[in-house]
């Protein structure tokens, strides 16, 4: 397996001689990280400009976004109070805010309540979840002509026609549901409407991307979850997952599954982007990659060292038992290992790549805005979803497609996995 392999040769030094590894035969990195990375060619393609046909485009299509961290956000930089951080202003410490979501043309908004997986560990998860979703749904109470909360394709179509944005909640991580089935129906009871299986960390029951395996892809329990989702017709998301488990969920859901943030591994060697013999299922299965923006994750070059940085960040949590202290660590590590932001371009180029080995019915967009620091040229903000219009335009995607990706593919697959669902 690719990423198996890519695994094995990650594996890097920290400062002081401390060593860790996400596969089990541990190969040492040949070099280390530049201080300042080199432009990479693609930093330097021509700047997408919008046209007319673009603008109308965009203009008649229903832009869906998969994943927006905006949510935390708000709680960590404002103590979760629309009042200290009012979003129909513009708010310059975070990539979202009323007016650049209307500049950007967004129909519908996956909000993720994610929370971190410490809490997991602390039996807290839960708990800050709830909280989350409240925050979710006061800022629907706060902004009422702005947003209104979507639980299905039909109310994202209803919602999009009365001229506001559709906002859905995504539940990041199974840490969330601390083993419990019936957590996992009272968040779809509260309106999440689809749940990443896992985050950062492998769990007991789903293997991450980003960690050891500890349960060789979808445990029992796993599957317990994907088919209880399947029977509520909850939207099971792989990303972050491993590939082992990216497959194991394949090989059971009577669902298609959906990818809210994720991009492509042949383009990008992260653990956490979608190898190429998942596209292959994923177009079989009907499913959506919808595309990540993050740097780290689109910039090929760019990969290397956000997957180091996660080692890094793993190492200093053992070392430190204080967050404080982690993030600072992380912050002087991260000054001294650059990497590259890339454009807009590297982001057409994921698109193309699975156009090519899935089609672009199975594409749609998952910005990750809020929960990612570096983002590509002509992507940094929610106001950029039209240049993303005219890149594909540009590489010569017929309107039709180009409607399917900004939107119609994840109304279609979302529509599917309710019509699965066990009607009570
Ligand atoms: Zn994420």
């Amino acid at each position: 397996m690719q990423v198996r392999f890519l695994a094995t040769v990650i594996y890097c030094s920290l400062a002081a001689g401390a060593f860790t590894t996400f596969g089990t035969s541990p190969v040492r990195c040949a070099e280390t990280t530049a201080p300042e990375a080199a432009n990479t060619n693609a930093a330097e393609r021509a700047e997408v400009v919008l046209t007319e046909h673009a603008r109308q485009l965009h203009a008649a299509s229903l832009v869906v976004d998969g994943h927006n961290d905006m949510p935390w956000e708000i709680r960590k930089q404002a103590s979760s109070s629309f009042e200290k951080m009012d979003i129909s202003q513009p708010q310059p410490t975070l990539q979202t805010d009323i007016p650049r979501l209307r500049q950007g043309g967004v129909g519908a908004q996956f909000w993720s309540v994610w929370v971190p997986v410490d809490l997991g560990y602390r039996g807290e998860a839960l708990a800050t979840t709830l909280e989350q979703i409240e925050l979710v749904k006061r800022m629907m109470a706060r902004y009422p002509d702005t947003f209104e909360l979507a639980l299905t394709a039909d109310d994202i179509e209803r919602v999009h026609r009365s001229g506001k944005i559709a906002s859905l909640i995504g539940v990041e991580g199974g840490h969330c549901i601390e083993e419990s089935l019936s957590a996992l129906e009272k968040l779809h009871t509260l309106g999440a409407r689809y749940m990443t299986l896992t985050h950062t960390d492998s769990l007991n029951w789903a293997d991450s991307g980003t960690d050891e395996a500890r349960s060789n892809g979808l445990a029992p329990f796993g599957q317990q979850v994907v088919r209880k989702m399947n029977e509520l017709g909850m939207m099971v998301d792989l990303s972050h997952v491993s590939a082992k488990t990216m497959h194991d969920t394949l090989d059971i859901s009577t669902a298609p599954v959906i990818f809210s943030h994720s991009s492509s591994f042949a383009v990008c060697q992260h653990p956490r982007n979608v190898p190429d013999d998942v596209l292959t299922r994923l177009k079989k299965l009907d499913g959506v990659v919808m595309l990540n923006f993050y740097s780290g994750y689109v910039v090929p070059s760019a990969a290397r060292i956000t997957i180091e940085s996660s080692l890094v960040k793993r190492e200093f949590k053992k070392r430190y038992d204080d967050p404080l202290r982690v993030e600072q660590e992380m912050k002087r590590w991260q000054a001294k290992h650059k990497f590259p932001r890339g454009s807009i371009h590297d982001l057409l180029d994921h698109v193309d790549q699975i156009a090519k080995i899935a089609g672009p019915e199975q594409i749609g967009l998952g910005s990750d805005f809020d929960g990612v620091e570096l983002l590509p040229k002509q992507l940094e903000d929610v106001g950029c979803y039209p240049f993303i219009t005219q890149g594909l335009i540009d590489r010569g995607y017929s309107d039709e497609e180009i409607k399917g990706m900004l939107g119609g593919n994840l109304l279609r697959v979302m529509r599917k996995v309710e019509s699965r669902a066990v009607k009570k």
